[in-house]
Order: structure tokens, then sequence, then C-alpha cells
């Protein structure tokens, strides 16, 4: 706050004033003065409305001028009121300079340990999974790292703006509550920070405080546009007004752009950024003038808008109102500033804001602000909210008082809030969390305000709709109560918070507010119970019908609470005991008058009775909603687990209820569900309540009710009805087998179902364990993937921890796919069919997996039910149920049906489960048996089952065993052997027992043999039939395969990645084939080795014939994808100059833009091609017609899918034979050097030939009318046998010559971005680029790998560099000689330079490769005139590369020193490092100091070696493919010395600089010329980009380790364009680490003609239209290609479980994984993103559909 200088020029009106202005001399006359108000008022008055809101900028817009001059504007502004207004108030406060004042103050402060840092947008937050008191507590990133959770389980998020980090808050952390930062030192006391102030201070602070504090509110909460409260009344009052626009979540943005271009006549840009604020900050003035030309606006966007729903808020507002509107703000956050330096003056001010005003109750300012919430707009309210929290909430004693004024008004704010139409996050009730979710706090707020009362009547009173018997009816709901209801949810939550942490202590008065609340909320269920009735119609299958949504949605919302309030109840015996009787109460309300109506009848069967009354779901309605009955059997549960109901059993009202009126209401559901099939709702705990009334019931007489609820009573009463009801027409047959079924299920859950502490004696662990268990039997599964499938308590916890490693061993995740847990053998007998959490489609997996593992054990399939735990006293009288008559009655029935097995009464589920209920039974009696004394056991199912003969044909084990041997039963054998083996064992064991009395016996053996004899020959006669199985599958398999291989599919779904790994075999076996060992091999020039020629056939993928590729036969070509490249790129700041004046014949060694071909290696007819892109064509034309759908690839650019394995292409590449040989074919053993000229005479003659041409082209321009050339210039002698008029046969075949210019064209118009022009003398030039380009990359690629240059690329790249050279060697006969000639003479020139050719690019500015590669591809239409016979092209080429190599050699040298290196090597150098001196030096004497002296020549040697080995590599690669060498045998390795070889293979001398010196006399001057170009001198000056040898190759940029820290950096980027904005979608460039301002209005940028997201318009500049991004928000890859094209990628971030996590949703830590970022990168060098879009647009239609151009 230091006293600026300020600026007059720019402080125009209130200016001279402000030069005589002193902060300090006002301040004393403010306290001078005797109403302090009135004085402050008065100054307010004045200058507030001239230094605020003073009209729009004068030019505004959003020129990058008009920006400029806002900002000066706003900082203007700033200045001002930061010097007239907030200096004096500072003055008045400190009495000193306000710098030193409030430095003094904060050194003088005794802070509070909170951090209360509050969060921004998208900042991360951290929660410790172990030590949080519940999921709402959070560490800022910075505390988080100083605490101790960073060692524990921790969670991580990223914040949505609000809320403040929890540090020092001792009652939200179990453990760690201090940061090393927060840990609270002696300094700290628990005394009244105000006492620490000087008193007058004190006095000060009340004053300043009430006044500004009030003043803020006066104006914020006033709903006047044209008057101010009293004293602020401007002194002149002008006609200027601003029209306002506020916002709404109803209109879109669309709309209102719209609006405002009509209703204020501005640009769209304009309305863009008006939209964007408004959304922003909740108002935006649009117009700015006198009343009648803002109320002319106003009228029209209200006219405009009014007509679909309510109008946008529009208001004309005084602009005096609107500056001290603006001011308010400011002087919030003023002091929200100031009260950081002190918490004394922290303190004052929550004293201040909730002091209550002259009205009374809630009428302090704080209240003021609270009730007026609804009506602010959205700046407003989000500063003074964080106000609030920098203030009472990190004040812990205001914190308190300021709850009770938050509760008091807790209904008013939730009213206000449901009117309110803006999201939660900017409404004052979302402080709630703040304050709820600390124990002691809602504790005291429950105690004090009734707070659980107060949410839950408010929360019942939102939901008006009832029916008759008053229970919530939400089908008939309107879109906007529909809305209201979506609202109302949030006061759940606040019940949630809460009740999240059960209290440890009661007292009286706690225990009487919860069973208030109890009481209010049991209302609140009585209201759900029984609601959204359905009657059943035959057929009809339950889905989700929008009406269901609501009703459902609340269900499963309370869910959790009813679980809290369970859990509440489980800590004090009183409170259980009362509300236990509450509920039951509340169930007895709701069923009375249930059996009204309906008939008593009486059942008897099995010789037992039961009295019940008829009821018949599928007539008459059924509600699914049940929650009063799930309350109560969770207390009943909780009374079994606390053993109240054995200790004090007469506190209990158990008699009062009747069981079966219990059941009676789950039972109907269950029977309903059972109709529709829909077994979902089983999880929904019904079972429970069953266990209940069961458990206290005759177990006869219950299953008699449950066989009249399932309508299946009759089937099992009497034979009769047995007998019709399987003669019965097929469909009620179906139905009621589905019945029996389901009622069968629901006994074995009854019964079985344990795992709940209470029913059985289990504890929470054990089931957990069991879940984990139950889905690992399904399959192995990721992490997330078994969170998802367990249930979460109100933490947000599953336990999963705890017992994962114990049942499960982890398999870690290879570069793709996730990690994954796998069940460990030995826990595969707990393994239970009917474990209840299985749908019915787990349960037939599970079956499957489970069989299929014990077959490849060996061991048999039957899958009998794991030992369950004991069950509870209270519970215990379930397991009677198992051998009741009724039971027996009934599975004897089954039984029988099966024997009997005729006719489709009966089925194989059916039987299964009657296996299983016979098999827990025998499992119950055997515990019984093994844990008790004989005599103790009461169970005694063996005797019942062998004894009794419910059935015909004998006892229920009798029908068994007449079963086993039935052949149709072949599944379920292995299972009834497991039975009868266990009766005989369980009889073994009562004799053992009755005889000799001993203890425990374990499964005799004696009873066994036989039947183990028979299980072995049963197991090998399965064995035999699998092996024939097999056999018959293997087969059909091969049959397949053939049939596969003849369709050619195989290669259809082969993934971009398996083509890459299957290395070319084809390259390999003809490389080694040929034997390179003992010649050595060379490549170029005249003493290279051809190959053999040999046909070349290749086949049609479409018209599957077979053809030899000739230059005069029918052309073949490649699919092939052309697309321009800067992944070689040194330069990104290059800009793209004007395609039409673009001069790409010399390539400049930063490769800042290439063009590269990549191929899938997919050969066609070119004629079946064409046919194919017509199709194609055609196909898009009509579906443009018929529908605006999208493809994937863009046919308008001749974009198309391979039609073999869709990769996405946009040209092909014609095949041509190898070389049409140059050369006579005797070369083949090579006794030429006869014929091989040397330099100086190939120099003589081709400086000759170029000469002949210059004349022969001037000759022509200047028209053959024209007379003799002009004097003076004598023609040149053309050297013997060069005919300038000669023209060369083309060696191919019209057809040929066609896709040649068509790949030319496409190389063309995809590098130039220009129409197709076949004219353009360009053409041949970017063919030949494509070629250099695609070879330069690949070599990088084998670099960077490390693989052997030769035989280790791929097939399709093997073929794709092939044809394309070999294409580039041919290209210039389709175009015009003379184009090429002039081409070639002007390479020559960079080279040989020459006066007469202009424009000669530097050596330095020069891509020694490219230029190597387009002289020697030029230099054959030169050759082509020569008739002489005595030349040959290889002579040519070898001197070429001589030439370019010293050239390159000469630019590394002019590069690579930068600075003197002193190191003194010895002078004893070798030859190459003497003769690299020579050659430095020798530049040095042309250019002098620009080079800096270099005394070692080994150091030079080396930066040489090292710098010019790329080139070497790829001139190697290059002539291999022109001249089909093989290549040698060192190259064919990875591995260091291939210095050598290389350098033989490309005719070189090991020792490069012989090549400088062989020649020294004739290359002296050249040097010297080169050196001497000014370019040269400029360039190493610092005039230009110097780019350095060896070029390094491009990486992605470096990622942090830790995904927090991208988040972080993310959270405190700001949005560029509009001025420190959070940017709501920061997305990272992987490329150059640029972050941007994705997917948002503000940042969207014009890239040819059209609008384009941030994303987009960068990959324009940075990757030449390809880009690959990090959305940080997102945890998500995200490529583009173009403006349409784009897809998401996993991102290479993990966590500890081998888990992305896209969208950040599980917030588990994430971990940079290198292995899945290199893959990335290699994608990326290997140009393979476009692809792999294309390839998931493909597989994902809704991918196509996104505007990716908008990201
Ligand atoms: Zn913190
Ligand atoms: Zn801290
Ligand atoms: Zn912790
Ligand atoms: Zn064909
Ligand atoms: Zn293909
Ligand atoms: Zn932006
Ligand atoms: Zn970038």
């Amino acid at each position: 706050m230091a006293a600026a200088e300020p600026d007059t020029d720019q402080l125009s009106s209130p200016g001279s004033e402000f030069l005589n202005f002193s902060a300090k001399d006002t301040a004393s006359r403010w306290l001078a003065a005797a109403d302090l108000q009135q004085e402050v008022y008065r100054h307010l008055a004045a200058y507030v409305p001239r230094i605020l809101c003073l009209g729009p900028s004068s030019s505004g817009g959003s020129s990058r001028e008009g920006q400029r001059e806002e900002q000066r504007e706003e900082q203007r502004e700033e200045l001002a009121y930061q010097l007239l207004l907030l200096a004096p108030l500072e003055w008045l406060l400190l009495r000193e300079e306000p710098a030193a004042g409030l430095a003094q103050l904060q050194e003088n402060n005794r802070p509070s340990p909170l951090c209360g840092h509050v969060f921004k947008v998208g900042e991360p937050t951290y929660s410790c999974r172990e030590c949080a008191a519940d999921p709402t507590c959070v560490l800022c990133m910075q505390c988080f790292l100083g605490s101790v959770h960073k060692e524990h389980r921790y969670r991580m998020t990223t914040s949505g703006g609000g809320g403040f980090c929890d540090c020092g808050d001792a009652e939200a952390w179990k453990r760690g509550p201090y940061c090393q930062k927060h840990t609270p030192t002696d300094r700290h006391t628990e005394e009244d920070p105000v006492a620490q102030l000087p008193a007058d201070m004190v006095a000060r602070g009340y004053s300043i405080f009430s006044i500004i504090l009030k003043y803020a509110v006066d104006l914020l909460t006033c709903d006047q546009e044209e008057q101010l409260p009293a004293g602020l009344e401007p002194p002149e009052r002008g006609d200027t007004y601003y029209c306002m626009l506020f916002n709404d979540e109803v209109h879109t943005y669309e709309q209102v752009i719209y609006t405002l271009q009509k209703a204020v006549n501005c640009s769209q840009k304009e309305a863009v950024s008006f939209a964007t604020m408004v959304d922003r900050d909740g108002r935006k003035s649009v117009r700015y003038g006198d009343f009648q030309f803002c109320d002319q606006a106003k009228s029209v966007i209200v006219r405009n808008t009014s007509r679909q729903s309510k109008p946008l808020r529009v208001q004309v507002m005084h602009s005096s109102v609107v500056a001290h509107q603006c001011f308010a703000l400011k002087a919030l956050s003023w002091m929200g500033q100031i009260i950081q330096y002190s918490d004394g003056l922290r303190r004052i001010l929550c004293q201040v804001g909730l002091q209550n005003g002259p009205e009374g109750e809630n009428s302090s300012l704080v209240d003021r602000l609270m009730l007026n919430d609804s009506k602010m707009w959205k700046g407003a309210r989000n500063i003074y909210h964080q106000l609030l929290m920098n203030s009472l909430l990190m004040d812990l004693k205001y914190k308190k008082i300021f709850a009770i004024q938050f509760a008091k008004n807790y209904r008013r704010l939730q009213t206000d809030f449901m009117e309110d139409d803006h999201e939660r996050v900017v409404s004052v009730t979302s402080l709630s969390v703040q304050l709820f979710t600390v124990p002691t706090m809602a504790r005291m707020l429950m105690v004090e305000q009734n707070l659980m009362t107060t949410i839950i009547r408010t929360f019942v009173d939102h939901l008006r709709h009832r029916d008759l018997q008053g229970r919530f009816q939400f089908d008939r709901y309107t879109a906007q109560q529909a809305f209201k209801f979506g609202r109302v949810q949030s006061l759940i939550g606040d019940l949630k918070y809460v009740l999240i942490t059960r209290p440890s202590e009661w007292t009286n008065q706690l225990r009487l507010k919860f069973l208030e609340g109890l009481d209010a909320f049991l209302d609140l269920l009585k209201c759900m119970q029984g609601m959204d009735p359905v009657v059943r119609q035959v057929g009809q299958h339950i889905e989700m019908e929008p009406e269901w949504e609501a009703a459902f949605t609340l269900q499963m919302k309370l869910t959790h609470i009813i679980s809290m309030i369970q859990e509440w109840c489980s800590t004090d015996e009183h409170v259980l005991i009362d509300a236990y009787r509450k509920c039951l109460s509340a169930l007895s309300q709701c069923h009375c008058g249930l059996p009204d109506g309906e008939q008593p009848i009486s059942l008897s069967l099995a010789g037992h009775t039961v009295d019940t009354f008829r009821y018949q779901v599928s007539q008459d309605k059924v509600s699914i909603h049940l929650p009063v009955c799930r309350l109560l059997a969770g207390l009943h549960v909780l009374l079994s687990r606390t053993e109240l109901s054995s200790r004090v059993p007469e506190q209990l009202p158990l008699g009062e209820l009747s069981p079966p009126l219990l059941i009676e209401l789950p039972l109907r559901c269950l029977v309903l569900c059972a109709q529709v099939h829909a077994g979902m709702w089983r999880r929904n705990g019904f079972s429970l309540i069953n266990q209940a009334g069961a458990s206290m019931m005759d177990p006869n007489h219950f299953l008699m009710i449950v066989l009249s609820r399932f309508e299946l009573f009759n089937i099992f009463n009497s034979a009769d009805v047995r007998k019709r009801y399987r003669e019965a027409n097929k469909d009620v047959v179906q139905q009621n087998n589905t019945l029996i079924e389901e009622m069968l299920h629901l006994i074995i859950m009854v019964v079985g179902e344990r795992y709940v502490a209470g029913v059985g004696q289990v504890e929470p662990f054990d089931e957990v364990r069991r879940e984990i268990i139950h889905q690992l039997s399904i399959r192995p599964m990721a992490h997330s993937e078994l969170v998802k499938a367990l249930p979460e308590n109100g933490n947000k916890e599953t336990g999963l921890e705890g017992v994962i490693d114990i049942v499960a061993s982890f398999k870690k995740p290879g570069v793709t796919g996730r990690g994954l847990y796998e069940l460990r053998p030995e826990w595969n007998k707990n393994f239970n069919l009917y474990f209840h959490h299985y749908s019915r489609a787990d349960q037939s997996k599970a079956e499957e997996a489970q069989r299929k593992l014990r077959r490849q054990k060996g061991e048999d399939t039957a899958l009998p039910p794991p030992l369950p735990p004991p069950l509870c006293p209270l519970f215990g009288s379930l397991v009677n149920l198992l051998q009741c008559d009724v039971l027996l009655s009934v599975e004897g029935a089954v039984l029988q049906w099966a024997v009997e097995s005729s006719g489709g009464g009966w089925t194989e589920s059916m039987l299964q489960r009657v296996l299983h209920l016979v098999a827990m039974s025998l499992l119950e009696e055997q515990q019984q048996l093994e844990n008790n004394r004989d005599d103790d056991v009461t169970f005694n199912y063996t005797y019942k089952i062998t004894r009794e003969a419910p059935s015909p044909s004998g006892s229920v084990l009798a029908l068994l065993e007449t079963l086993q041997k039935a052949p149709q039963l072949e599944v379920h054998k292995d299972m009834i052997t497991w039975i009868i083996k266990m009766v005989a064992n369980i009889k073994t064991m009562r004799e053992q027992t009755a005889s000799t009395s001993t203890v425990s016996v374990c499964p005799g053996h004696g009873a066994e043999e036989t039947v183990r004899d028979r299980d072995k020959a049963e197991r090998k006669r399965k064995a035999e039939m699998a092996r024939l199985r097999r056999e018959k599958i293997m087969a059909q398999m091969s049959e397949m395969q053939k049939h596969f291989i003849n369709e050619n599919k195989e290669l259809f779904q082969q993934s971009l990645e398996e083509l890459e790994a299957s290395t070319s075999a084809a390259a390999e076996t003809s490389a080694t084939g040929l034997g390179p060992t003992c010649v050595t091999q060379v490549c170029v020039g005249p003493r290279r080795v051809g190959r053999a020629e040999h046909r070349q056939l290749v086949t049609c993928i479409l018209c599957q014939e077979e053809q030899e590729v000739r230059g005069h036969s029918r052309a073949m070509v490649l699919a092939a994808f052309v697309q321009r490249s800067t992944v070689l790129s040194k330069n990104r700041r290059h800009i793209v100059p004007d395609p039409e004046r673009q001069e790409p014949l010399f390539m400049h060694p930063d490769l800042s833009l290439g063009i590269h071909t990549a191929s899938c290696g997919h050969i066609m007819h070119a004629i079946c091609w064409q046919r194919y892109f017509e199709a194609v064509q055609l196909k898009e034309q009509r579906r443009q017609q018929r529908l605006r759908g999208h493809t994937s690839y863009d046919v308008e650019n001749g974009e198309f899918l391979c039609p073999l394995c869709e990769c996405l292409s946009n040209t092909v590449i014609p095949l041509l034979p190898h070389s049409p040989d140059h050369r006579c074919t005797h070369s083949l053993s090579l006794p030429v050097s006869v014929n091989h000229p040397t330099l100086e005479a190939w120099l003589n003659t081709t400086n000759q030939q170029i000469a002949t041409l210059h004349s022969a082209h001037r000759k022509q321009s200047d028209g053959t009318a024209e007379e003799a050339e002009p004097a003076g210039e004598a023609e040149p002698a053309a050297p013997e046998g060069f005919r300038v008029d000669f023209t060369p046969q083309s060696p191919f075949s019209s057809s040929i010559r066609e896709m040649i210019t068509t790949f030319s064209v496409s190389t063309y118009k995809v590098g130039l971005k220009l129409n197709p022009n076949e004219q353009d003398p360009r053409v041949p030039v970017l063919s030949w680029s494509t070629c250099a380009y695609t070879i330069q990359s690949i070599e990088r690629l084998l670099m960077e790998e490390e693989k052997p240059l030769f035989g280790s690329l791929p097939c399709r790249q093997d073929d794709c560099l092939s044809s394309l050279t070999r294409f580039s060697s041919a290209c210039w006969t389709v175009a015009p000689l003379k184009t090429v000639h002039t081409h070639f003479i002007r390479l020559f020139t960079a080279l040989f330079p020459d006066s007469q050719v202009e424009n000669t690019p530097c050596i330095l500015d020069t891509d020694m490769f490219h230029l190597l590669v387009y002289s020697v591809l030029s230099y054959s239409s030169v050759q082509s005139l020569d008739q002489s016979g005595c030349s040959v092209v290889d002579s040519a080429h070898l001197h070429l590369l001589h030439l370019v190599t010293v050239a390159h050699l000469v630019q590394i040298l002019l590069t690579s020193t930068t600075e003197e290196v002193c190191m003194d090597q010895d002078s004893e150098g070798s030859e190459e490092e003497i003769l690299t001196c020579q050659l430095y030096n020798t530049l040095r004497k042309h250019l002098g100091s620009v080079l800096p002296q270099v005394s070692s020549g080994w150091q030079l040697w080396r930066c040489v070696k090292a710098g010019i080995l790329p080139f070497l590599r790829a001139t190697a690669l290059f002539f291999h493919y022109l001249n089909s060498t093989a290549p040698p045998a060192d190259l064919l390795v990875a591995g260091p010395g291939h210095w050598e070889a290389l350098c033989s293979f490309l005719s070189l001398p090991s020792n490069l600089l012989q090549v400088h010196q062989n020649q020294h006399t004739l290359l002296e001057p050249l040097i010297y010329r080169w050196c001497c170009h000014p370019g040269v001198r400029q360039t190493l000056q610092g005039g230009g980009v110097i780019v350095r040898f060896p070029r390094e190759s491009n990486r992605l940029i470096e990622l942090p380790e830790d995904y927090s820290v991208l988040i972080n950096q993310a959270s405190s980027f700001t949005c560029p364009r509009s001025g420190g904005d959070k940017s709501r979608a920061p997305t990272l460039c992987l490329v150059c680490g640029s972050m941007l301002c994705s997917q948002s209005y503000c940042c969207q940028t014009e890239v040819e003609g059209e609008d384009v997201g941030a994303c987009t318009a960068h990959t324009f500049t940075c990757g030449a239209g390809v880009g690959l991004f990090l959305r940080v928000r997102e945890s998500q890859v995200l490529f583009v290609a173009g403006k349409t094209k784009g897809s998401f990628y996993p991102p290479p971030y993990l966590d500890d479980y081998g888990e992305t996590d896209q969208g950040l949703k599980r917030g588990n830590p994430l971990h940079l994984c290198q292995e899945r970022y290199r893959k990335i990168e290699r994608l990326w060098r290997q140009h393979g993103i476009a692809e792999v879009i294309g390839h998931a647009q493909e597989a994902n239609q809704t991918l196509v559909a996104i505007d990716w151009q908008h990201l």
C-alpha cells in the first residue's frame, strides 16, 4: 500500500482533488466529528459515484486495443478507490501508515490454529480415510503435505469451490488434527483475542465495522433501482443509467447471446462476453446511457425472452446505485482482508455482525444478509459468503452463535432456496456442511434448537402432494414440482450431516430431542410406507418409469439415514427400547385396517393348520416402499445383537404386533417381485423382516402363509390340483414354475442369510469378506468394481481394504488394462450359489465359473452350501424351518415331479434349490452333532427324510437315490451324490456317539468306500465325455479358422499395436537370405550391389486377384495417410507463411513443418480402389440426404477407411517395380570404375548441362518467335550427347502415371493446404519432401527405441517406405521436364553457389538430408537427356552424397561450438581429429571471430561424429530403398560399432574428413563461398534460429509423478482472456506444456473462418492440426485432429490398484505410469494419433457427434 505517485492524466474527473487528498487528514477530521457515520457517508456519497462505474470504457469491444484500454480503466479505478475510499478508513482504524500498522497488528496477533484456507474451484482437497471424522473433513494441499495423513490411506478430490481447510480443527480428525504449520504453540491462549488489542483501537474497530458493514448490507439488500439509503444521495444527480441483466438458470447461453445482439445492438463477440460475465458474476450491465435509452433495451430483452418461459430479469438502475453497490462489495472484501491480520479484529467484526438490530430477534446484519440471500446476485453472494467464512466460521465462539442463528432461520432459508433458481453452491444454505458436520455443534443444535426435528419437518412440508391415506404422491408432479423435489433433497443431506457421527455420550436432553426427531422421522416414513402402490398386470415388467423415479430416489436417499438412526440407537439402551416401541406403534398405525374386507380362511397342510385371510397379490395393490418395516427389522436385529431381548424382555413390547402382520407387507412385495421377475429388490433386505417374523412364528404356519401369498398353496396341498396344474396351458405352468423357484429362494434366504450382526453371530468384518468372496467368484475384478459392488457406510467406506489381501491376490496391470484381484483358491469352499446379492445373471456366471474351476482341478462339481455361522438366540428358531413338515412335503413334491420327469411341471432350478435346502439341513444337523451331546441335538433331519414318506414313491432319501440314476440330471448328479454321502456320514456319527458317546467325530470312512468307487467310475466316464466334446470343438474351430482366413478376416480386428509388434518377417528373411556376409554391401555409387531382379507378386485385397508389379501393367496402389507434422520440429513458434507464397524447395533444418506419409500396407488395384472410393462417396451423399449423421472420416477431403483394416487413409501410393534400372544389366559384376568420372569431371559436365538448360529455358521464355538471343552471351557448348530437346519415354503405363499424379497432388494438397493443382511447379517438391521427412522421422524412431536400422521395421512401414521412395524417384516423369530441371538447378546452386541464381538460402538454413534427397531425385530428369551412354546416374549420386556430406560437416562445425572448451587434450590427436581441426580452422579463417577458438580436435571430432550420424542413417535408409540394396549384417542388429558399417554401406571413408581432404583444392573455394553467404554470419551472430546437430528427438513434456501437483497447477491457472478468472476446463498440451482454457466461450478463436475452442486453435500452431492434451480436471487424455476429429484416451496416471480414474470420481491418489506415458509418446512419434482417433470413432459412434472443435 505504498503511496504511489498518481498519474494525473489518467485521473480525469477527481484529478486535482486526488492530488490534494490526504487520507490521514480525512481520517483525523472524521475522528473529530460528532457523528462519525454521517461524516463517512458524506464522503462516500461524494466520491463513490465519481470513482466507480463511470460508464463503459470508450472503445470497448474485444479488440486487443479495447482490452488494453479496459485494463487501464480498471487499474485507474482500483487506484482511486484504494486511495480515496479505503485509505482513510485504514488510517481511521490504525491511526498510522496502514502498511506499517497492519504489519504491527499481524506481529502481535496470536492466530488460532485453524487453517481455514478457502478452496478455489478445481483446487485439490485431501481427506484421510483413516482419520477424518467424516468425508467432508478436508485439508488443503499445503496442510496435507505437512500432515501425518500423507502416509495414510487418503482420498483426493477437486473442490467445487467454497468450503475450507479443516486443518487445526480437533473435532474433524480422529488423529493428527494439526499440520506442521498449524501445530499450536504456547503462544496460543484461550483468552479473548480482543483483550490483546489496545482499548482505543477496539472502540474504533467497533464503530468502523458497524458503519461499513451496515452500509454494505443496506446497499446489497435494498430493492431500490433509483433510491439510495439516507445520507448517500449524490450531490448532483445526472440522467445516467445502467441496463442491468441478471443471471438465471432457465435461459441458455445461446438464448442470451441471441437476445443481446438484438436488444443492445452489439456484435456476437460482445454478446458472448456479456453472457459470460452474467453467468460468472450473476449480473452485468449491458447498456449505459439516459433512462429512456436503457429502458428501451430492457423492453426488447423482456419481450424477446418471455415467449417460452419467464423473461430474463433486467433492471434499469441509476448509475449511483450501481456504483455504491460496487463499492459495498469492495468494502466487504476489504474487511475480510483486514481481519486476516488480527484475530481480535475478527472477533469484533463477528460481534458487530451478530448484534441484534433495532427490530430485535433475527435482525442482526448477518441475519439480514442471510434472509436476503436468494434476492442477491451471484457475485454479491459469493463475496459475503467468503466474508462469513473468513470471520464467523474462523472464530470458534462466534461460529456457535452463528450456527444458532442459522438453525433458527433454517426453515425460512430453505424455503427461500426452493424459490431461488440458483445452484446450491451459491446459496447460503450450503454453509450447513460447515456447521452441522462438527459433532459438538450438531448435538448442541439438536438439543437447543431441535435441529433434527426442524430439518425433517421442513422437508415434509415441502412435499405437499398426498393421496387419500396421506402418503406421498409423486406421479402427478409437474416439471416445476419435480425441480423443487430435486432441490428439497439437499435437506436429506443436511440430516445426514447432523447424524453422521453417533454420540459417545447421551444426556437426557439429547435423548429427548433425538426421540422427538425420531417421531418426526417416523411421520415421514409413514408418508412413504405403501406409497406408489401398483396393481400387477399379467406379463408386465417393472421398469423405471419417470413417476417411479422420484419415489425411488427418496427411498434410496433415506436408506442411509435409516441406518444412521439405527447406529444412534445402538449406542444407548433406553433410546433403543423407546425407538423400538415408537417404530412398532407406527407400523401398527400403518397396518390398522389391513385385513379389512378380506375373508378369513383356514389353511391346512401336512397335518398343520393356520388361520389367515385371502389375499392375492396378482389382483390387488402392492407397494414396494416399506421403510417402516425396514427400520423395525433393523432395530429388531439390534435388540438381538445387544442381547437386550434376553436381559430385559419385560421392557420390550415383543408381543404387541402379531408376526403374521409383520411379514404380510414385505411378503406381498416379494411376491410381486417374483411375479414380474424382478430380482433386484431382493437386495433391499425384505428377507430380514421375514427372518424376524419367521423367528417368532411356528415354522409350519409361516410356510403355509408364504405358500398362500405366492398363490401356490393348492399346488402343494392337493394331488388333484397338482395334476391339473401340470396339464394346464404352457404359460400358466411356466409362471407357476417361476413362482415356485422364487418361493424356494426366499426360504433359502430366510434360513441361510446370517451375515448380519445380530441375526448370525458374525462381525461386520465377516460380512465384507463374504461379499468380496462372492464377487470374486464371478470373475477376477478391479478394485473399483469391487468397491462399486460393496455397500458403503456413511463415511463412504466399505471396509474392503481390511479384508481384500486375506482373500485375494493382486495381479498387476500391463501397459493396457488394469490391475485385478483374484480369489485365493482356499476360499472357494465359502462359495454359496444362493448368495443374496447375486442377480440371476451373476448367479449363473458364478455357477459356471465355479464348476469350471472344480473341473480343472479334477474335483466333482457339486456346489454345496458353505457352513453357515450360528444364529443369535433371538433368531435361533429359524433353523426349524428346515425340518418342518410343510417344507419336507414341499421338497418331497418337487423331487417326486423330477422323478416322474414327464411333462413340464418342474424345472432344473427348482430341483437345484431343493437340493440346496436339503444340503443346508444336513449341514445344520452335522454341526449340531459336532457341537453338542447327542441328546441335546433337537435337529433330526436325516431321520425325517429316511423314515417318513411324503410321497407315493417313498421317502425323500429314496427319491434322491432314484434321481441319482436318472440320465437327464447329469448336472446335478454330483450334488445328489454329495447329499447321499452326507446322510451316510451323519448316520455314522449318530451311531458312533450313541455307542461310545465320544466327542467330535470326523466324517466316517467306512460307509464312504462304495460311494467313492462309484465316484471314480463316474468321473472317468465324465472325463471321456469331456474329451469327445473337446475334440468336436477343436474340429469346429479349425473349420471356422479356414473360413476365417479365406475371408481375410484375421487382419480385420488386428489393432494398431499388434500390427506394430508383428515385425516384418519378409524383410528379415529377404535380408538375411541374401547372405550379405562375404560381400561388402554398398548402396550408392558405381560399386553398389543391386538386388537380383525378382518378380513381385501382390494380391488385391478387393478382388483377390494376383498381379505382378510391372511398369506397364495395371497400377496397384497402397492405402496411405498423408498428414502435416510437427513431431520433429525444433521451432514451435514458427509461423506458417501464406501457402500461396510458400517456397518448399529448401527445408529449414528446424524441420518446423513436414509432411508425413503412413500406410497400413494393404494393396489394391488402382481401379478397384477407385470404384471403392466412388461407392464411399455415394454412400456419403445418400447419408447426408437422409439424416445429419456423422462419419469418422471426411469424404469430401478424400478420406476413406482402408477396406480391410479400417485404417484412416486419404490417398494411395502407387506400387512401382524396383528401379526401372538406369544401369546396364552387366553392372551386377562390377568392373565399372572406367565409367566413373572424377568429381571434377562430373562437376564440369553438370555445370555445362546446367548452362545449356539455362539458355534453353531462356529461349523458351523469350518466345520462339523472338529473334536471336541477346548479344554478348555466347551459346554454351552442350556436353556431348546432351540433347535438350529430347523427350524421354515414360517407362509407365497410363494407369500408373495417373496414380503417380494422384499421390503427388495429395501431398501437395495436404502439405500446402491448397486446392489440387497439377500444374503447380511445387507438386514434385512436395512428393520428394514427404519421402525425406518420413524417412527422417522413422530414423528418429528407430534411434530412440534402440532398434537396428534395418530389419526391425514392421511390414507395413517397410512397404510404405519402399513404395514411397520408388514413387518419389519416379514422380518427375509426370511433371513438366523444365520444372524439374529448374528445381535441380536451384538445388545444385545451394551446393555450388552461382551468382546467377537468386534466393539461394545459406548453408545454415538448409536441411542437408532434404537437400540430398531432392537433388538425387531431381537429377534423374537431367540425366534423362543425356544420350551419350557414358554417364552413369550412380556416379552422380555418389558425388552428390559427397558434396552434401561435406556441406553438412561444415554446417555442424559452424554450429557445434558455443563456448570455449578448456579441456586440454593430449596433443597427439588421431588423423580424424587433426583433419577436423584443419577444417575448423579453415572456417575460422573465413568467418573470423564469429567462431570461437577451439584447441581440442578430439572434442570437435566427437561433435561431428555425433552430429552427422542421423544424416548418415537416414541416407542409408534412403539409398537402401531407392536401389533395393540389401543391408549389411552389422546394421541388422542393435548395438554399437555401426559407424564403420554405415560408412562403408554408403561408400564413404570411415574418416569422413577424408571426403573433404581428398578433394581439397576443388572444395576449398566452395567452402569459402558457403561461408561468405551473408546469412551465415548473421545467423551465427544471433540473427536467426541456430539448429544444432544432432537434433535431439522431441519428447512429450515431463509430467509430475503425483497427479495432485497437476491439479494444483491447474487450479491456479486463470483464463488468459477474461482477466484473472478461473478456467473451467484447464487443459495441458502434452507436446509443448502450454496450459489452455478449453471448452469455454471466453477462449474461442477464429481459425480458418470458424470459431474454435482453445485446444483446437492451439493444435493449429503447435501440432499442425494434431494435438495431444491432458484434461486436468477429468484426468483424461484428449486427442484432436483437425477441427472435426477427436477422441479420449486413458490417462497415464494410475492408482495403487492399477486403475485409471477418468473423471476423478474415486479420488484414490494417482501416480504417473511411465510405461503408459511412453506408449502415448510413441503413438505421437509414430504419427499414429489420427489413426487412433479414427479407430476410436469407428468403434464408438457417439464420439463422432461431439463438437471437438469447441474443446
Ligand atoms: Zn490448510
Ligand atoms: Zn495446516
Ligand atoms: Zn490419517
Ligand atoms: Zn482388384
Ligand atoms: Zn489396411
Ligand atoms: Zn478462457
Ligand atoms: Zn502445444
